[in-house]
């Protein structure tokens, strides 16, 4: 059977699906010229990651397709219920990247705390005529351990959010209208583990009392945290998204970087991906990745076993 991976796989994907006689095309085609693509070389399999978009007019006019695939976790780019009511299988990897997106909170929340996130290209600029003044500028950073983390939405990644944050010696506090409590177990490299039981709060509890809130939500219609949540948080509050963009309201975001109703932000997805608002990109005091939570080279190789073994199970 014909695969596309328009947005990549991983080599180990590659030759696990190849030593079952699928072939693998790793070509990136254009979204306006997919559907033709898929057309002439009677494309049976189309795996996308975020980039691309499999809506209801591909799927029409792709009768070939028989299984979409998903290197990842929110499947907001794909028509999913259409593509099953047609009878097309979809399938995504929603444990594979849980644990990189969580050292990616934990990336942007030492470098806002210890302004990373500007020094980083302040001493390539002034670094050897203005050691001094830089090093009184950053002078005023702040250790993690011992505070409180806020966690909105305690999935998968909120879970591994957790754990490293215990392993930190932070204080977790969890936020889902979904979960009562959850059961982390901390395991370490000695073979011994300690188990925790967290049990969920009150949104406000959290947003009174967090000095770090990090976001783990499916896509939201409406964003979670808007001025109004904002104003409840703590005035020095850092504030994480890695979840989706319009999990936080991107111009109240602005605003309060601006107004200091935070303290500093670290953001990896943007509501207008792939062309963020100039407004954050150039608001002070934010730590910024351009989608790139999953982007390791661990997860993309979990990604690729995993989508590897559902296409095998499904067809062979
Ligand atoms: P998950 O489904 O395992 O967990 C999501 C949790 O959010 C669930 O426990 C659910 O009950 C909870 N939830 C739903 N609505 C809520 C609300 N209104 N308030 C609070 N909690 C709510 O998902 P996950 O695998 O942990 O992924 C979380 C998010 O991370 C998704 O948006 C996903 O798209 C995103 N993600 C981003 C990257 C990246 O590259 N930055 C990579 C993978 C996933």
């Amino acid at each position: 059977m014909k695969i596309l991976a328009n947005d990549g796989i991983s080599h180990n994907g590659i030759k696990l699906l190849e030593s079952h006689n699928f072939s693998v095309n790793t070509k990136n085609i254009k979204q306006e010229n997919l559907i033709e693509f898929i057309n002439n070389e009677k494309i049976e399999i189309i795996l996308v990651r975020s980039a691309t978009k499999i809506r209801k007019d591909l799927i029409d006019k792709c009768p070939s397709i028989k299984l979409i695939g998903r290197g990842g976790v929110g499947m907001d780019n794909i028509d999913v219920d259409y593509a099953k009511s047609c009878g097309i299988h979809v399938i995504n990897t929603p444990n594979a990247s849980s644990v990189s997106v969580a050292e990616l909170v934990f990336a942007h929340i030492y470098s806002t705390v210890r302004y990373l996130y500007d020094s980083n290209s302040n001493m390539k600029i002034n670094g050897n005529n203005n050691f001094k003044k830089l090093k009184k500028k950053y002078s005023d950073g702040s250790e993690i351990r011992g505070k409180t983390i806020g966690i909105i939405g305690i999935g998968r990644i909120g879970k591994e959010v957790a754990k490293i944050a215990i392993g930190n010696g932070l204080k977790v506090i969890a936020f889902d209208p979904f979960v009562k409590s959850i059961e982390v177990s901390l395991d370490f490299y000695d073979g011994s583990n300690h188990n925790f039981t967290l049990n969920t709060s009150k949104l406000n509890y959290l947003l009174e009392n967090s000095d770090i809130i990090t976001i783990h939500v499916p896509n939201q219609e409406n964003s979670l945290i808007t001025i109004q949540e904002i104003k409840k948080m703590k005035k020095n509050v850092i504030l994480i998204n890695t979840s989706r963009g319009n999990a936080i309201n991107e111009k109240d975001l602005i605003y309060s970087l601006k107004n200091n109703l935070i303290n500093k932000a670290g953001i990896d997805v943007f509501k207008n991906e792939p062309n963020p608002d100039n407004n954050i990109l150039s608001s002070d005091n934010i730590s910024l990745t351009p989608h790139i939570g999953a982007a390791t080279i661990e997860a993309q190789n979990k990604i690729g076993i995993e989508l590897a073994n559902q296409i095998i199970s499904i067809f062979k």
